[in-house]
């Protein structure tokens, strides 16, 4: 039976081979390099354009799909026990419980529900120590604010927030032709690798993640308006830290010594 996509959940289907051949050019590892772990993990396979690609090169490979219509014909075109399917949101789903003991960490790869894409790259965010690497399609608004850098006029929130748990590397643009139906917006594949270690470790993740949203909240405000009655304009001056500038024109390492030095100030 023929599947109608459903605009609820991000539904744009790959169907250009090109493309579809290109992404899992970019996720394979290199002739002749060792594959780093072999444990692949699909967000949103939908109807299997790229998890067909994916069986090719794994052992096992699991795929994370909310829509219940989209299982049973998954299964069924692949037939493969190689293939875990979970009927499941991909927004609370436990990645790390995936592991076994023969892989310490996993790949992820996913053209993503552009809907949902930033909470969910937050969520990958909070999982990363069992994350080789990323590999994913989003809008390239997206993938613009995840690779900016401080100046930028798209340096945010996202960008501070992805940037200290990884670096990320824009692969290459996708026209909305390849997909099906065609988005309104072009697309985007970032490859994203967990740094191991931090370069700029945290003392408490959820206060940093914390201060970074409040500096962001309002652009246009000064540090001292925005992170008001969470760091003091007298502790900004002490780490070098200019009260009278915004936010976007922070780096990564000083979002991170600011967090740091301000955490054990507050209750
Ligand atoms: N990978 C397929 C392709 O490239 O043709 C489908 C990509 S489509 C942009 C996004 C897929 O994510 C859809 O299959 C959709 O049903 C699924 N999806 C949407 N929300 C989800 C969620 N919260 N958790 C898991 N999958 C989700």
């Amino acid at each position: 039976m023929q599947h109608h996509p459903r605009k609820r959940f991000g539904q744009n289907f790959l169907h250009d081979p090109g493309v579809i051949q290109r992404i899992l050019n970019a996720f394979a590892p290199m002739p002749g390099q060792q594959p780093l772990v072999q444990h692949l993990v699909e967000i949103g396979p939908g109807q299997g354009a790229l998890t067909a690609g994916l069986l090719e090169i794994a052992e096992a490979v699991d795929v994370i799909e909310l829509d219940r219509d989209l299982i049973k014909p998954l299964a069924e075109r692949f037939g493969d026990p190689r293939l875990r399917i979970h009927q499941a949101d991909a927004l609370t789903f436990d990645l790390c419980a995936l592991l076994s003991p023969s892989t310490h960490r996993l790949r992820l790869i996913g053209n993503l529900p552009y809907n949902i894409s930033t909470p969910l790259l937050f969520r990958f965010l909070e999982q990363a120590d069992c994350i080789e690497d990323l590999h994913l399609m989003l809008q390239k608004e997206v993938v613009d604010r995840i690779i900016a850098a401080p100046g930028s006029k798209v340096y945010g929130r996202l960008s501070v927030m992805v940037q200290t748990v990884c670096s990320a590397q824009r692969l290459f643009l996708v026209s909305a032709g390849a997909f099906r139906p065609a988005p309104k917006v072009s697309s985007a594949v970032v490859r994203l690798r967990p740094h191991r270690p931090l370069p700029y470790p945290l003392v408490d993740r959820p206060w940093h993640a914390r201060l970074v949203a409040a500096a962001f909240a309002q652009r246009r405000k000064t540090l001292r308006n925005s992170l008001a009655g969470l760091v003091s304009p007298e502790q900004m001056i002490a780490l070098g830290i200019d009260p009278a500038a915004r936010a976007e024109t922070l780096s990564i390492a000083d979002f991170a010594t600011l967090a740091n030095a301000s955490n054990a100030c507050i209750d």
